[in-house]
């Protein structure tokens, strides 16, 4: 039996760096790529996780799938956290990764390095066609650049800077990403929450 696992998202992006952090669970990875009659889903959530069980429990009910929804988005502390729940239209109707940077910049202009804290947040819920099953939340702190540095990655990466590193995620690239990153955790807490669905519905 093939077992299939449906990530609520058409984000190609977020779709390759999902499929990268649960490479070796044993499951068929689709998404609404592959379902393109699947109902739209207003992001209208207060929060990251109320976003991700809304994804994850629409869209179970209708693939009647186990399905991952995820949510994520940046957070600065100067401007009281966000874009948060907004991250990806920060910029307005007719955003892009490179308005919504430049929107960050603007805003932080003039403020010292410790000044510029943020955290990215990302929650990921898993549903089955019954309902919500789990969420997993994970978070990866670091600082806002004074520019745009790098090219790999998508969305603020070439903002976010890991101190650790001295470099923004958009220079380090996925191999370091995708081992700290806040999808790396909240997916490390949800390959637990499918371990245990397969053990509870004996799958497989
Ligand atoms: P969502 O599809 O509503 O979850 O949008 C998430 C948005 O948050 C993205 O469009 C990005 O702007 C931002 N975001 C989330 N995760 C990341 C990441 O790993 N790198 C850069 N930006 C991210």
């Amino acid at each position: 039996m093939v077992r299939e696992l449906v990530v609520a998202t058409k984000n190609k992006k977020k779709l390759k760096e999902i499929k990268e952090i649960l490479k070796g669970l044993s499951f068929k990875i689709t998404s609404l790529a592959d379902y393109p009659d699947a109902p739209r889903i207003i992001e209208n959530g207060k929060t990251f996780s109320e976003n991700a069980a809304k994804k994850a429990v629409k869209i179970a009910r209708w693939t009647k799938k186990l399905t991952l929804g995820e949510d994520s988005g940046l957070c600065v502390d100067a401007l009281a956290g966000m874009p948060g729940v907004y991250s990806s239209r920060f910029s307005g109707k007719n955003k892009s990764d490179l308005k919504n940077n430049l929107k960050v910049l603007k805003l932080l202009e003039g403020k010292p390095l410790n000044q510029r804290k943020a955290h990215y947040v990302c929650a990921a819920a898993l549903a089955d066609e019954k309902g919500l099953l789990e969420i997993g939340e994970g978070r990866c702190d670091g600082l806002i650049d004074f520019r745009m540095k790098g090219s790999l990655g998508f969305g603020y990466d070439p903002l976010f800077i890991i101190p650790k590193y001295k470099k923004t995620f958009a220079q380090l690239g996925e191999k370091i990403k995708h081992k700290m990153s806040h999808r790396y955790y909240a997916l490390e807490k949800a390959k637990t929450i499918i371990q245990k669905y397969i053990e509870k519905h004996r799958l497989g």
